[in-house]
């Protein structure tokens, strides 16, 4: 059986958006696939700049016997739209060929996506290394695969659908990023350190899982939180220096594991192996201790990502997010501590948020002065269910600015949506048009490369400043 896996456009527009993170899921799949038997290829349309009509002509081109379609994979979430433009194109075009959606651990937003696009033969719902090479085996066979747990359908609306969970991960192969081809993807700015950023995981789920506004679908937002043995881990990465020379690595985690325990087996791996290698993690507030943040040092970790999200202390509470300002000052304080690099991500636009709330969040950035801080808008998937709260929902799908895309809510405190945005212009001006900040960043220009990464960080800035 020949299968095609495609990572498809985000816009039905080709648009220039930066970073383009390698398809961390699509790749993983792809390595199940072919472990099971299959042939596989990958085709990242996004990547390449395909529209929908050339991705349907490419994998025409490949006469595949099933299609898989990930309309999310990490830190890439692409409208239904696409899905629908991709599936009906192929069938126009007299492709017979199954598809399948897969990649998203969401029942509802499956469900929405089977109904809105009825080319598609359904989709399978959680972990797509779990759940697709079972489903191929059943399509090969000639067996009922609509009737699967994991399977949704058009045709098939009230049946009770369970996730597909992958209990261990230290079964998945490594991606079959020899298919896809790392070194075509451009980093972003700050993080471009040595080389390729090698994508990597090290858990999957997430072991809080409450905050109201998270809304990944790819996967990462599951209830079920597991780790992959730090050995396991350890092992991919020597395989990737190996491999593609990889000596830097970005774990895609929606929070990094925490224990201590994992911890130190993990500087222990990384210390046993010789690597002299340096990684990126996202992490909550509320999970870290001076302890832990020496041993992630101790391992390699150069930056931490924390997503404070507010200088609200009731929007805190709101978010149902477990975390305090408190706890925020305490982690990024301890993570410089360390010798660690400090990321932090906000949001504005989250029911109940006024004007002054906004600006309290844009002076926490500026007290916490961390590294580099993100401002995003809050974008939902589906409204939801956060009982009446004064504002009103703006589609928000097609954004050129590489952000998590969806509805945004815009509080009636501020009016209308140009003003949301010009909040979050303002805070990007606030925040990195400070002379610290440049001292800052004068005080790390140690090459010619920090000088070229810097001054392309500067013109991303620059277009967020811009909202483009
Ligand atoms: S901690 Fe992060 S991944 Fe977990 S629910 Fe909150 S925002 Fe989502």
């Amino acid at each position: 059986m020949k299968v095609a896996i495609i990572a498809p456009p985000v816009s039905l527009t080709p648009v220039s958006v930066f970073p383009r993170h390698p398809p961390l899921l699509a790749a993983q799949l792809a390595a199940t696939v072919r472990n099971s038997g299959a042939e596989v290829v990958v085709l990242d349309a996004f990547q390449e700049n395909l529209s929908v009509s050339d991705t349907v002509s490419a994998v025409l081109a490949e006469s595949p016997d099933a299609v898989v379609i990930m309309p999310n994979d990490v830190a890439r979430e692409t409208p239904a739209a696409i899905t629908g433009a991709i599936s009906s194109g192929f069938r126009r075009a007299g492709g017979s060929a199954v598809l399948i959606a897969a990649g998203v651990g969401n029942i509802k937003w499956m469900r929405e996506l089977v109904t809105e696009v009825p080319c598609l033969d359904g989709a399978v719902v959680g972990d797509p290394e779990e759940a697709v090479p079972e489903l191929l085996g059943a399509i090969a066979a000639g067996a009922a695969w609509q009737d699967m747990p994991f399977v949704v359908t058009g045709t098939l609306p009230s049946k009770q659908v369970r996730p597909a969970v992958l209990k261990h991960l230290d079964t998945l192969p490594i991606p079959a990023w020899d298919l896809v081809g790392l070194d075509k993807y451009v980093v972003l700015a700050h993080r471009k350190l040595r080389g390729i950023e090698y994508p990597i995981f090290a858990s999957r789920g997430c072991y809080w899982n409450r905050c109201t506004f998270c809304q990944d679908l790819a996967c990462v937002k599951s209830p079920d939180y597991r780790m992959r043995s730090p050995e396991a881990v350890v092992s991919e990465m020597e395989a990737a220096a190996t491999t593609y020379g990889a000596k830097h690595f970005l774990f895609h985690d929606g929070v990094f594991p925490n224990s201590v325990r994992w911890l130190e087996r993990f500087a222990n791996a990384v210390d046993a192996s010789g690597l002299q290698c340096t990684w990126f993690c996202m992490a909550r507030a509320d999970g870290v201790t001076p302890e832990k943040l020496r041993l992630m040092k101790r391992a390699g970790c150069k930056n931490m990502c924390y997503g404070l999200e507010s200088g609200s202390e009731q929007l805190l509470r709101d978010m149902d997010k477990g975390q305090t300002l408190e706890q925020a000052r305490d982690a990024v304080r301890w993570t410089k501590a360390a010798g660690i690099e400090v990321s932090a991500t906000f949001v504005f636009g989250f029911p109940g948020e006024t004007v002054e709330m906004a600006s309290r969040t844009i002076e926490f950035a500026v007290e916490l002065d961390v590294d580099y801080a993100q401002f995003m808008l809050v974008k939902w998937h589906h409204i939801p269910e956060l009982g009446l709260s004064p504002g009103s929902f703006s589609e928000e799908w097609e954004l050129t600015q590489y952000d998590y895309r969806g509805m945004v809510f815009v509080p009636s405190s501020y009016g209308s949506l140009s003003r949301l945005k010009f909040v979050r212009s303002y805070a990007f001006a606030r925040f990195y048009l400070r002379p610290s900040f440049f001292l800052k960043v004068a005080s790390k220009i140690g090459s010619l490369n920090d000088l070229r990464r810097f001054a392309q960080g500067g013109a991303t800035l620059v277009s967020a400043m811009l909202n483009k």
